[in-house]
């Protein structure tokens, strides 16, 4: 167990070791990555306020609460001053850096739009706030203008690295297209963003060994930022049909703790997500993500009147809270893990910093 916890190259066979302890040696793998990820980045927590610009999508991923063909969403999109405030209240809180995620939507109106705002938010706080756009699959083009208006981070889920368990948690039609997502993924390395990939966890279908690939996936594209996070079944979506056949959310929040541990063996140097998903799993779920190697939190600056209406999946964490109790809140609780939120800093992954 500890030569696996030392080893310097894990191969898939310990991967799957790893991701299947249990009990105190699960507590064991959970705190020789903490020991990692304090050597290479210290105490340091990043923050990302999250802008969740629209919930628009072009496509009906089978787990995804906001899937086009669920009529019983109310369609948004922020206006452009609400945007520019978000990104204003991200500069009073001293949050570096944003991340404008949304439905997919590809028409040019949407995209000339990104690049207007990404253009006016750098203008507006002086070049100072980071910008990471999670705006789905797009075109080279695209990607590039988006780049050149001033947005250096892009996150995009593999969601699944398999392909057969892909198609068994999407469509299988020209909207949802493996290849397609793998080749984007690839452009963005190529463009230069840094770019950020993850899966979620716990999905129908999945097996221990579909886990491991994701790792070795992660690793062999050498990503520079991870978000990965529990699947939480959604009841309008046809993967709901399934929830009782997933693991608990205990065990799926486990599982979650231990893929972030075993990145963080792996990759020591790399951004990664404690995401809103594990809250929403587990109170402290945040907290028991950071101390088990994450290093980044996404505190969602949306505006209370549209939170309702970005529910990919049920129960939210801190949907009701205004961004500057939230910004207080996490602060406290950071400190209460012995972990320091760093303000007014992009904080950009080691690993693409070293690399380029
Ligand atoms: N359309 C953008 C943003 C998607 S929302 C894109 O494709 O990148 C961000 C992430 O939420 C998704 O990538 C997915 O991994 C996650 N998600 C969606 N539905 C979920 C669910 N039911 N449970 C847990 N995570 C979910």
């Amino acid at each position: 167990m500890e030569e696996l916890l030392h080893k310097d190259f894990l191969e898939k066979d310990d991967l799957v070791r790893l991701l299947s302890l249990q009990g105190d040696d699960m507590k064991r793998l959970l705190a020789r990555a903490l020991e990692v990820k304090l050597k290479y980045l210290d105490n340091k927590v990043h923050l990302r306020g999250l802008i969740e610009y629209s919930n628009i999508c072009r496509k009906y991923c089978l787990y995804c609460g906001v899937r086009s063909l669920n009529d019983k969403v109310h369609r948004y999109v922020l206006t452009d001053e609400e945007v520019l405030d978000c990104a204003q209240q991200a500069m009073d809180l001293h949050y570096g850096s944003i991340a404008i995620q949304s439905g997919e939507r590809s028409d040019k109106a949407f995209t000339d739009k990104i690049t207007e705002l990404v253009r006016a938010i750098k203008k507006l706080s002086d070049g100072k706030l980071g910008i990471t756009l999670s705006l789905g699959e797009q075109s080279e083009e695209v990607y590039r203008e988006w780049f050149e208006a001033g947005a250096h981070r892009y996150l995009l889920r593999i969601e699944a690295s398999n392909e057969e368990l892909y198609y068994r948690i999407h469509p299988h039609d020209e909207r949802h297209d493996f290849q397609q997502r793998l080749s984007c993924i690839d452009t963005l390395l190529k463009l230069g963003y840094q770019t950020g990939t993850g899966v979620m966890i716990g999905l129908p279908f999945q097996t221990v060994e579909d886990l491991a690939d994701d790792l070795l996936f992660f690793r062999r594209k050498n990503v520079a930022m991870v978000g990965m996070g529990p699947f939480i079944p959604h009841q309008e979506t046809p993967l709901y049909a399934y929830a009782d056949q997933i693991p608990s959310a205990q065990d799926r929040m486990n599982m979650t703790l231990k893929m972030i541990a075993v990145l963080r063996l792996m990759m020591p140097e790399i951004n990664m997500v404690a995401a809103t998903a594990d809250q929403t799993l587990d109170p402290m779920g945040r907290e028991k993500a950071i101390m088990a190697g994450a290093n980044v939190i996404m505190p969602n600056l949306t505006p209370n009147s549209h939170r309702e209406d970005y529910l990919i999946y049920p129960d939210k964490a801190c949907v009701g809270d205004k961004p500057e109790e939230c910004s207080s809140c996490l602060d406290i609780r950071m400190r209460a893990i012995q972990h320091e939120i760093l303000y007014d800093a992009w904080g950009d992954s080691l690993a693409f910093t070293k690399s380029h």
